[in-house]
């Protein structure tokens, strides 16, 4: 059954701290509005339950986008658009950029946040697998003052967060040190268009001597939310990628992942499906890597 909009209280601060003195006047209550493109939906389809909304669109702290020398500062608030139109985002973290310009069609890439996408924490959703391997950071804010989280520890489960009832998310921090990786992201959905993801898989990763110096690795719809998959990492560093060799490193790959993951089993897609087309995804990103030419000791 629909919603009706009378039985829902909407207040619009015009600036973030009021937007965080009405969230701190009842901690909980107060659920943050951003785009809206979850919420409105859950609200057509009467299953919105928070009765009390606080806008935080359009909130000029919350929009920017700004470098400093080590790292980006992005803005809870900025859109898909914003993300996908900006240049040190499409020069520094191409990964980001990329999964923006696949986020639903153009209406919702104009209205839908970066924040709104982290804190709604779908385990499909297309942001948070580059967040994961660029080492993004939280900026968490309440009327109490702001404290900085590893994204990587965010999310403690299906649709939980590390987030206090009185805190929001204001802005996301990526450090500006990946611009010479090799960077692989690729999600595998019904269409090339307007899909929410099967499964995904971001990589980014540097050869030296032959060897993987270092390498990230995130999945979507692989767990009950966004995944960092740190063991198979740990499994793959320092392997060499020289000639023939590098077919065992993904067969190793591939079983570590397996075993790190807990893919969904969904309307979406099965498990099994989703298994199988990770190790995939992870064999492709590692042949990227080898081929990338990033080090001359990779050559046989
Ligand atoms: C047609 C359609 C297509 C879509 N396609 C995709 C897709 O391809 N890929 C994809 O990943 N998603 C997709 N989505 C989902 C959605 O657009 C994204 O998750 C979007 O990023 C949500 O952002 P928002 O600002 O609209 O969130 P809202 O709906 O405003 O809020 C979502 C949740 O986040 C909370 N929240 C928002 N901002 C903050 C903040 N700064 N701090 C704390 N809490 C906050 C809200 O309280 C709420 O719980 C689609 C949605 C629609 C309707």
């Amino acid at each position: 059954m629909r919603s009706d909009a009378a039985e829902y209280e909407l207040l619009a601060p015009a600036s973030l701290a009021e937007a965080l003195n009405v969230i701190a006047s009842e901690p909980g209550q107060w659920m943050p509005i951003a785009g809206g493109t979850e919420l409105m939906v859950q609200l057509g389809a009467g299953r919105l339950r928070a009765r009390k909304l606080v806008s935080i669109w359009n909130l000029a702290e919350l929009r920017g986008i700004e470098a400093t020398a080590v790292s980006l500062r992005i803005g809870a608030g900025c859109t898909f658009t914003d993300l996908r139109t900006h240049a040190v985002v499409a020069e520094q973290f191409p990964l980001l950029s990329q999964a923006a310009g696949w986020t639903g069609g153009i209406a919702n890439q104009n209205r839908g946040t970066l924040g709104g996408n982290i804190v709604n924490g779908s385990p499909a959703a297309d942001s948070p697998p580059a967040l994961l391997v660029y080492d993004a950071e939280l900026e968490l804010a309440s009327a109490r003052g702001a404290r900085i989280v590893p994204y990587a520890g965010f999310h403690t489960g299906y649709k939980t967060t590390v987030l206090a009832p009185d805190e929001l998310v204001s802005a996301i921090v990526l450090p500006l040190r990946f611009a010479l990786y090799y960077q692989y992201l690729r999600k595998v959905g019904p269409r090339s268009a307007q899909a929410i993801s099967k499964v995904a898989l971001a990589g980014i990763g540097i050869m030296e001597n032959g060897l993987i110096a270092d390498l990230k690795i995130a999945v979507a719809s692989m767990a009950h939310a966004p995944l960092r998959c740190s063991a198979t990492e740990q499994m793959l560093l320092g392997r060499s990628l020289k000639g023939s060799q590098i077919e065992s490193v993904i067969a190793s790959g591939s079983a570590a992942l397996a075993a790190e993951c807990a893919p969904l089993d969904d309307i979406r897609s099965t498990a099994k499906y989703r298994s199988h087309v990770a190790g995939n995804l992870l064999a492709e990103f590692l042949r990227g890597l080898q081929a990338a030419g990033n080090d001359e000791g990779n050559q046989e």
